[in-house]
């Protein structure tokens, strides 16, 4: 090499979607088929998700996008005007939003610093007359302390709606996400999320009443799903609408991706684990707060790796991504706290005092590129870099 210049790397995004061969030759043949919305690759998708999470009696049902599918769980609980449900600040604003739509009100808690997670300890304290449930967030892929959760949940009648949008696959004391005695779990199948249909999600629950239920609502209170319509043996046009319900099912489209996705899911966690090892390793000696790492035995999937800047560091967490995007780099940052933006603020009066914990992450926080497709080298650049610039 005679040039001396800086050798221009192409820009390393900050999330990349993993799509192989397979995908596209389902898609393929989904497209040829003749049957691209919801239909027999969606019930496959159902199927395979619950022998997934290794309890094939589970309920799961596909829907267009995690929100629909809180969305969902939240009305079949019955969940309405003059109720209340407790979730974490530390949040996208999807999570709050379902409840909003219903006419519930949202009571946002703060998070606990050493795992980003909802603090338990502070949901009790937020519980009013008017509580009917609490939605927990596996914030990046780390399972809150559901435990906790789950009792304070039983002592005061309320009902659990898991936001799983970043944890497939994760455990919690070894239980798979999806499997505890949660009301319902909703995973995403967003374009960055660990797996991905494009759009998509999963509403898994035991019971009965409510997986009827947010089938029926699914698809426009329409009380059988249009599949058995168009494909039962004897001719069948009639049906009846029994709830004006929503548009929220899952085409055959996606769910085709979506089976060979969750096929590779087991390999896509591996790869990331990977990267967010060699992350911790390289920059461990950084004026960083590494990612809280999973309790001892659980599986932690790496939806996000998130750095928290210790005062220390010579630099403001905007002006290090600015930094890091000029040397090709691209970060994020998970969340700007629900208290912070307009809507939730003003709607209930929210201080950024009220949530320290928060606000004290948020402002020092950054996610690094982490995706199943990122080679070693790739995450040595981004290491080298932090290096340099944090060293
Ligand atoms: C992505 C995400 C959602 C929404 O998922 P969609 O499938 O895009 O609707 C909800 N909650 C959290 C925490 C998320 O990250």
């Amino acid at each position: 090499m005679t040039d001396t210049a800086t050798p221009i790397l192409p820009f390393l995004p900050f999330a990349l979607p993993e799509i192989g061969d397979e995908e596209i030759a389902e898609l393929v043949d989904t497209l040829r088929s003749g049957w691209i919305t919801t239909g027999p690759k969606a019930r496959r998708f159902e199927t395979e998700f619950a022998r997934f999470l290794g309890d094939e009696t589970l309920h799961c049902i596909a829907v267009n996008s995690a929100t629909a599918g809180l969305h969902l769980a939240l009305e079949a609980l019955g969940i309405g005007p003059g109720m209340e449900v407790i979730t974490t600040t530390h949040t996208f604003t999807a999570t709050a939003e379902v409840v909003r739509y219903l006419g519930a009100d949202v009571k946002l808690v703060d998070i606990d610093p050493s795992t980003l997670n909802i603090d338990p300890g502070l949901i009790e304290a937020a519980i009013t007359p008017r509580t009917r449930a609490i939605i927990p967030v596996h914030y990046a892929g780390l399972a809150c302390d559901m435990d906790a959760i789950h009792a304070i949940a039983a002592k005061h009648g309320l009902q659990v709606v898991e936001d799983a949008a970043h944890a497939l696959p994760t455990t919690c004391g070894g239980r798979m996400i999806g499997t505890l005695d949660s009301a319902a779990t909703v995973f995403s199948f967003y374009a960055n999320k660990t797996i991905t249909t494009g759009e998509g999600g999963m509403l898994v629950t035991r019971d009965d009443k409510i997986a009827a239920r947010a089938k029926v609502m699914r698809l426009h209170g329409i009380n059988r799903d249009a599949f058995d319509r168009f494909t039962a043996k004897v001719p069948s046009w009639y049906y009846e609408i029994v709830a004006p319900g929503f548009k929220y099912n899952l085409t055959d489209i996606a769910a085709a991706m979506g089976l060979h996705q969750l096929a590779k899911a087991e390999r896509f966690a591996q790869a990331r684990r990977a990267i967010a090892q060699q992350y911790d390793a390289g920059l461990r000696a950084l004026p960083v707060i590494l990612p809280p790492q999973p309790l001892a035995g659980d599986v932690h999937p790496w939806h996000l790796y998130v750095l928290r800047l210790k005062p220390e560091a010579r630099w403001s967490r905007d002006a290090l991504i600015e930094a890091l995007f000029a040397a090709g780099i691209g970060c994020s940052v998970h969340y700007i706290p629900l208290h912070q933006h307009p809507y939730w603020k003003e709607r209930y009066g929210l201080q950024a005092g009220d949530f320290p914990h928060s606000q004290a992450a948020y402002e020092a926080m950054l996610s690094l590129p982490l995706y199943s497709r990122m080679s070693t080298q790739d995450a040595q650049r981004v290491i080298e870099a932090m290096q340099r610039l944090l060293g």
